[in-house]
């Protein structure tokens, strides 16, 4: 990642890419009291355009907000600084990465005078998930690790320590030769995957867990809104347990870089198997709703905004 050409926005300024060093004392390094963002952009028939940038701007300053870390730039300085990182260094298809951070004017807990840092990256990302492992999905297992409570961390910021409890999950499911785990709160429910939000179709009504132990979603907001005004679908927020995942007649997670992948096996249980859905390893069908959800995802996000997406223009911004 450190020696390629290029330019990062931090505080306010564009560094060149190899010149983005930070001091070994940065505070966040040591615990990990920070936040940050994943945005993607995408090239489009309109040219290149950030996905729901406003939004998860808006998400990376109450994160900031909530961690009680004070920011000198606002929202609309930050999109800015998004929408430049593309052109400056020759981005079409891109992940973005926003990080808010502590320097080193001190250590420890009751470390006095530290300044927040802002910064802004953004790399290639191609097509992240092929068209063939977005049609065949996900084998998961089911956690050990509980994910967070709200009253152990302030489960809606995302938090950089936040992921030492994700990566234990997933490393643990990834070693044990699944491709995904699912998380349950600390009392049992369902909460999300490592870094992605979850959903069950049962009967044709969409169900996916409350903001409580999972992180508030971009994506998961992007798939209840085209579920409810283009597919008409109900959609209900509430508690979901491991054995409904089991008997779902189709599952999925959400991300801004995994976008909407099926989840096909959970705890060596076909998910779908009651529907008739074909088994893990095999494509998902292109009438299953989690197929259609994905079209239409793909669509809004690279600028098909034909006909009945007309209303999602404004979750695009121009890059230039
Ligand atoms: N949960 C966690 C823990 C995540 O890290 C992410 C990725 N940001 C998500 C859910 C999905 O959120 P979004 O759709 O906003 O990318």
């Amino acid at each position: 990642l450190y020696d390629r050409d290029g330019w990062l926005w931090h505080d306010g300024d564009w560094l060149p890419w190899r010149d983005a060093r930070t001091h070994m004392l940065t505070h966040t390094l040591h615990y990990g009291m920070g936040c940050f963002e994943g945005v993607r952009a995408y090239a489009g028939a309109g040219g290149t355009r950030l996905f729901r940038v406003a939004e998860h701007t808006r998400r990376l300053l109450d994160s900031a907000h909530a961690l009680d870390m004070s920011l000198a730039f606002d929202a609309e300085t930050l999109i800015e600084a998004q929408r430049q990182c593309l052109p400056r260094n020759g981005l079409t298809n891109a992940y973005l990465k926003p990080t808010v951070y502590f320097g080193a004017e001190g250590l420890g807990l009751r470390a006095k005078g530290l300044t927040t840092h802002v910064m802004v990256a953004a790399w290639d990302l191609g097509d992240y998930i092929s068209p063939e492992a977005s049609a065949v999905g996900l084998r998961a297992l089911t956690s050990s690790w509980a994910r967070h409570h709200v009253n152990i961390s302030l489960c809606r910021a995302k938090t950089n320590g936040h992921y030492v409890n994700a990566m234990l999950a997933l490393n643990t499911a990834v070693k044990a030769g699944f491709d995904e785990t699912i998380m349950l709160d600390p009392e049992g429910y369902v909460a999300e995957a490592s870094a992605a939000n979850v959903f069950l179709l049962r009967d044709g009504v969409l169900h996916t867990p409350e903001v409580t132990s999972c992180l508030q979603g971009i994506t998961r907001d992007s798939v209840i809104c085209l579920a409810r005004e283009v597919l008409g679908l109900e959609v209900r927020e509430r508690r979901i347990t491991r054995d409904e995942l089991y008997t779902a007649d189709e599952a999925f997670v959400t991300g801004t870089a995994a976008e909407l992948l099926p989840l096909r096996e959970l705890d060596g249980r076909h998910i779908g198997a009651r529907a008739g859905a074909p088994a893990p390893g095999r494509p998902i069908e292109n009438d299953s709703v989690t197929a259609r959800l994905q079209h239409l995802y793909r669509r809004v996000t690279r600028g098909d905004l034909r006909d009945d997406l007309t209303p999602f223009a404004e979750w695009l911004t121009p890059a230039e």
